[in-house]
């Protein structure tokens, strides 16, 4: 390896990937989802808090990552039932899975008691009588958690704001007491305490304060019943720095959970997604051709099919050039986009990168590790990218690019259309 192989992933030579698998391609680094975990467990260790971690898979789900976060010690924060399975199938134990969700069906509700898991998240009066009665069925009893919507601004994007009244999240916190009281006398439901979430790529403490503490103000009346509170489920929510964004350090969030519900002797979690995954992956693509104009045009072979999040949330994302050659050309402002027949597949407007960024170039989008690859989609017939692993300098692919083959594999054409003209 010299200077000639340009920008380096966890030690390995993007250039060489593309050249062996293809683009476009995401890539994750096991080392650093390893560094992200066991530095979040440290913040809360050094806070005296014995913090049980749940990884949100949402973000990221591949079997291969939720083995290393198993590995760390970390289980995981479902919202389906096809989550669990894969959890579960990547060796999670049921004793590390909370399941979260606004809309559990009576399969998934089912699925879950029977597998005896950790922890359900009931989010509605329904819901939780609901399970009761599966419960009953099943003949076993349910650990549950009230998410409570504690009408807290989380003061991020609207589209992952949470935690607000009106936002489809959880029970409003002036009906939370009153429905625990209920909750308790319940045959099949063994409450255990509250969850919250209060929205993703939170970039200040103060939501969670607020939060945290109203959940306190809520122990504390909820208990002044007579009725015990084992546990509080902190939810996710901890925000990552994508372009010049001061972002919060774990170590805020541990202060602030030690301050605001450290007293209460509850078992405590926490559901944290992106600021374990957002970092650990980037996705790999190529120049198919560059257009001149005013804007001038770089169009990618990766699209909003598979990083959908620039089009449905506006995010920014670092495009870093993969040869070492642009470290030394003068830049021009640059419409980086993707193939795909819809204006808003654009990564990015007027990105200062390479004047002379060409057809066949390689470039990187950092910071894609989370809501990236789950989030894809097989629009345009455009086949779901490969993806691939680094772990200490070995690298393997985990999972194959799909095929047009196997897109249309399930389509079928009812016999009665091959006869009939109009
Ligand atoms: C999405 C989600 C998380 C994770 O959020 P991040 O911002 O990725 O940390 C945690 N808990 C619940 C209930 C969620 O829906």
């Amino acid at each position: 390896m010299d200077a000639r192989d340009g920008l380096l992933f966890e030690g390995v030579p993007l250039h060489t990937i593309a050249a062996s698998v293809g683009t476009p391609c995401w890539i994750t680094g096991a080392n650093t989802f390893r560094q992200r975990a066991k530095t979040l467990k440290q913040a809360f260790e050094a806070h005296k808090l014995n913090m049980h971690l749940h990884f949100a898979m949402k973000s990221q789900d591949h079997q291969a990552v939720l083995t290393v976060l198993h590995h760390c010690g970390y289980g995981v924060d479902i919202v389906s039932g096809g989550e669990m399975i894969r959890a579960l199938r990547a060796g999670i134990q049921p004793e590390g899975v909370v399941f979260s969700g606004v809309g559990k069906s009576d399969e998934e509700l089912r699925l879950a008691i029977e597998k005896n898991i950790r922890q359900i998240n009931v989010e509605s009066a329904e819901e939780l009588f609901r399970l009761n009665n599966i419960a009953a069925t099943c003949g076993k009893i349910a650990r549950v958690a009230l998410r409570v919507n504690p009408d807290v601004d989380a003061k991020t994007h609207d589209k992952i704001s949470t935690g607000r009244a009106g936002d489809k999240f959880g029970i409003e916190h002036n009906q939370a007491i009153q429905l625990y009281a209920q909750g308790a006398s319940l045959k099949n439901i063994h409450l255990v305490g509250l969850a919250v979430h209060l929205g993703s790529q939170m970039l200040t403490a103060e939501p969670f304060r607020k939060g945290y503490s109203r959940l306190a103000d809520m122990v504390r009346e909820i208990r002044s019943m007579g009725h015990s509170v084992e546990s509080i489920d902190c939810g996710g929510g901890l925000g990552i720095c994508y372009k010049n964004e001061i972002a919060p350090s774990p170590d805020m969030l541990a202060g602030v959970i030690a301050e605001t519900l450290g007293d209460l002797d509850v078992e405590l979690s926490l559901e944290p997604g992106r600021w374990l995954s957002a970092p650990s992956g980037i996705l790999l693509s190529r120049v198919i051709e560059t257009k001149a104009g005013s804007p001038s045009f770089i169009i990618l072979d990766a699209a909003m099919n598979d990083l959908t999040r620039p089009a449905m949330y506006d995010s920014w994302h670092g495009i870093v050039p993969v040869a070492p050659t642009a470290l030394s050309t003068p830049t021009a402002p640059w419409h980086v986009v993707g193939p795909v027949c819809e204006s808003s597949d654009i990564f990015a407007r007027a990105r200062f990168l390479p004047e002379n960024l060409k057809r066949g170039d390689l470039v990187a989008l950092l910071d894609t590790g989370a809501y990236g690859s789950v989030m894809s989609s097989t629009y345009n017939s455009r086949p779901l990218a490969t993806q691939v692993l680094i772990d200490n300098g070995k690298w393997a692919v985990i999972r194959q690019r799909q095929t047009i083959e196997e897109l249309i594999a399930s389509e079928t054409v009812p016999e009665w259309l091959h006869s009939h003209h109009a």
